[in-house]
């Protein structure tokens, strides 16, 4: 229903050879490793040896070298296939830090290994149970000592933790209050959990009501070495701040890919299921929240795609990645509603993956990023009304 051609897109051939390696992984592959809250490892391996999670990775440190609009791609047609990107999206952006950042050294060193996934670099440590949104307040300490750090505190929801070999830490290295400003004092590292798991560092899976494999994760007297810093000590807010544009407009790629996934599987249904006489989806009260949904979800898109040009002249897409991140979280499960109303009681049967795909989507509204928080951005920095928090 949603194919495009190289005439008017320019991803179309990626899109195409996407959907042809997520065929390989069909409901019953998700359906089984939701049940065990499993990790799809041969769908993360199949993407990284097809090259898809180096998408933004430099050429000349062993990536694809493309741009923000390609991984937005390739993360849509991954969700479009009733696939579920959450397992590694991260390992597209998270290295942005370390690229725009990290040291020539630390370029070198990770960066090509993270391109063929030698390296996982998954886990991004920023949300605490006690700070939650209001990041400046994070109280993980990092204390310099001759050659290394000794960190101490606690992240949540530091998904995909077991299955990551790096992390991407933000933790406090001026004590709060001490800081010139609010948004000072917090430092980006990049943390071997490899060498660490069980030496100061514990990993303990949540389990939530999708399979998205977050984590709690202690550090108790973790010791990273001092070169594992990135960029310069105190600035790691801005570090992470600089990196939300692109999240939110792949994530909102990741939702436009889930609706179109629940208005493909509504649409074919409503036509198909014939009550009355008649197919459901001549009913205006089931064909309605349908083309609703599909106007939402090209309205998201619409913005997303305005984003994703901005990004990618080097300009600063603030707007457009919030608010496309927002639509299109809304869309998906706008599309998701109409999707299970459309099945009746078979929207709620494991075995139509729609009530999976359903539960997968609803993230999107709250993480990685809330949509009130999204709202505050628009009405403070593009409305110009006073800051809410
Ligand atoms: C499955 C999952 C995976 C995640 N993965 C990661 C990850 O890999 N790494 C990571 O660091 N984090 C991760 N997160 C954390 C996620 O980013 C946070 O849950 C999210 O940012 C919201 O923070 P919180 O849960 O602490 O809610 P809180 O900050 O406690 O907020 C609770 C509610 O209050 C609202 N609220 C708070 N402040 C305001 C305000 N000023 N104005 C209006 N409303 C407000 C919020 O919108 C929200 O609805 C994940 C979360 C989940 C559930």
């Amino acid at each position: 229903m949603f194919e495009t051609s190289p005439e008017n897109d320019p991803h179309a051939e990626i899109r195409a050879e996407v959907a042809k390696l997520c065929a390989r992984f069909p409901g019953e592959y998700w359906r089984k490793l939701d049940e065990v809250r499993g990790y799809p490892t041969e769908f993360v391996q199949a993407l990284t040896e097809a090259g898809y999670l180096s998408a933004l990775i430099p050429e000349e440190y062993g990536g694809a070298g493309l741009g923000l609009s390609a991984a937005a791609a390739i993360l849509e047609e991954v969700q479009r296939a009733g696939c579920n990107g959450g397992a590694c999206h991260a390992q597209m952006y998270i290295m942005g830090t370390i690229l725009r950042h990290g040291n020539e050294r630390q370029k070198r060193e990770y960066l090509p290994k993270i391109a063929t996934g030698e390296l996982r670099l998954q886990a991004f440590g920023v949300t605490e149970p006690t700070s939650g949104t209001d990041t400046t307040n994070l109280r993980t300490f990092a204390r310099k000592e001759g050659d290394k750090y000794i960190v101490n505190g606690q992240k949540i929801w530091t998904s995909r933790a077991e299955h990551s070999d790096l992390m991407l830490l933000l933790a406090r290295t001026t004590p709060k209050g001490e800081e010139a400003k609010k948004t000072e004092g917090l430092s980006t590292f990049i943390v071997d959990m490899r060498t660490v798991l069980g030496k100061g560092l514990t990993i303990r899976p949540i389990r939530t009501m999708m399979n998205h494999n977050s984590c709690e994760v202690f550090f108790d007297n973790m010791e990273i070495p001092a070169e594992n810093l990135v960029g310069e000590e105190g600035k790691g807010f801005r570090y992470v701040l600089d990196g939300m544009n692109a999240e939110r407009l792949l994530i909102a790629a990741e939702c436009i890919g889930d609706a179109k996934w629940f208005i493909e599987k509504a649409v074919g249904y409503a036509k198909e299921r014939v009550l009355f006489g008649r197919p459901i989806g001549q009913n205006q009260g089931v064909q309605f929240p349908i083309a609703r949904a599909y106007a939402q979800m090209r309205a998201a898109e619409a913005i997303v795609k305005l984003g994703l040009e901005k990004f990618e002249r080097g300009e600063r897409p603030g707007e457009e990645a919030n608010m496309g991140k927002m639509l299109a979280a809304e869309a998906s499960w706008a599309a998701g509603e109409a999707c299970v109303n459309t099945h009746g009681g078979f929207g709620f049967a494991e075995e139509y993956d729609i009530e999976r795909k359903f539960r997968e989507t609803r993230l999107y509204q709250v993480a990685p990023i809330s949509t009130n928080l999204i709202l505050s951005y628009l009405g403070e920095h593009v409305l110009g009304m006073p800051r809410s928090y």
